[in-house]
């Protein structure tokens, strides 16, 4: 009985992989650490370097271990790379998951929990936003996401896999005992480089755009704790387990803050001033993005432990603080 964390060598696959080896489970981690980092892999997980491009590697890791679940994070993720290279999300989030359905398929592995996202629905029409409401990317990594969980739902229907598809609105924070925590490179998400300012590696922050239709102008997300995303992971695979059908789960805390929202409360954490200035609007950003997650909170019995984005905040600085070049201190 061993669980395969496809990419749990990067930030929220890490955090997932640890949740479960605390959790007692025997955890199968591969990662080919294009992204990933070999250091944030738990030490009591089996490691794999490799591709789910590649076919052989696929079958070679479902010959060698028995694997029950597989959750499914080996993807690229940033809004603006989609949108300036669209070719390499659809190579390898689609590319990539259509060899690893293939392999699955043909080994019998039947249960995959899948790391979707918010960029799903584009520039929703109402918030908080429900599973059922309409799904119009506008950008190309919500695109591929989207196309992702479509080829589960038809994989599905042909051959019997089940699948849960996990929506996250916006992951940070990090392992409150600051083992680990996000690092990218280059980093592009909102929290760590507000952070790289008052660590010293950033003068000021950049806000992308003051003139959206939101209360300060600023785009407005909804923040959600990376442990809180690694326990939904265990609770959808446990339910997947059970014999759960296919479903769609959204996953973030029902709260809103804006962008000047979020580096004032880092200002507050930090006590750094953290200087800004405003540059247009990046391509691809929906103003709002605000999740209803009572559909996890009733089927899975999803309880996240971090609702508040001083104390979220708090964990990434701390992990940041003494990890200024992430994974390579
Ligand atoms: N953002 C920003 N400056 C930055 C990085 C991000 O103003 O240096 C904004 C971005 O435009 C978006 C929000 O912060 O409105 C969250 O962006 P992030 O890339 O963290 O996550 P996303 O919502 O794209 O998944």
């Amino acid at each position: 009985m061993s669980i395969l964390v496809l990419g749990g060598a990067g930030y929220i696959g890490s955090h997932t992989a640890l949740a479960l080896v605390n959790a007692g489970r025997d955890v199968v981690v591969a990662d080919n650490l294009e992204t990933g980092f070999r250091k944030a892999v738990p030490e009591m997980a089996r490691f794999y370097k490799g591709d789910i491009r590649d076919r052989a590697f696929c079958d070679g890791l479902f010959e060698r271990e028995q694997i029950d679940g597989v959750i499914h994070f080996a993807a690229n993720s940033q809004v603006g790379e989609s949108m300036t290279n669209p070719l390499k999300y659809y190579a390898n989030n689609m590319g990539g998951t259509r060899v690893l359905l293939e392999s699955m398929v043909a080994h019998g592995v039947g249960k995959i929990v899948f790391s979707s996202t918010a960029a799903t629905y584009g520039e929703p029409e109402r918030v908080p936003i429900l599973e059922t409401d309409a799904t119009v990317p506008t950008n190309c990594y919500g695109e591929t996401k989207l196309s992702m969980e479509k080829m589960m739902k038809w994989i599905s229907v042909a051959h019997g896999l089940r699948y849960v598809a996990l929506r996250y609105f916006n992951a940070c924070g990090a392992q409150p005992d600051g083992s680990i925590g996000e690092a990218h490179n280059p980093e592009t998400h909102l929290i760590p480089v507000i952070l790289q300012v008052p660590g010293g590696q950033r003068e000021k922050i950049s806000i992308f755009g003051d003139d959206y239709p939101t209360p300060d102008g600023t785009c407005i997300r909804d923040y959600i704790h990376v442990c809180d995303l690694a326990q939904a992971h265990i609770l959808a695979l446990d339910y997947l387990l059970s014999s759960g059908e296919n479903n769609v789960f959204n996953l973030g805390n029902g709260v809103g803050f804006s962008v000047k929202e979020v580096i004032e409360e880092a200002r507050k954490v930090t006590g750094h001033a953290i200087p800004t200035e405003v540059l247009p609007r990046r391509a691809g950003d929906p103003a709002q993005l605000i999740a209803s997650s009572e559909k996890a909170k009733t089927l899975l019995g999803w309880k996240p432990e971090f609702e508040d984005l001083h104390t979220i905040i708090q964990t990434a600085w701390d992990w940041h603080k003494t990890h200024p070049r992430g994974f390579e201190d």
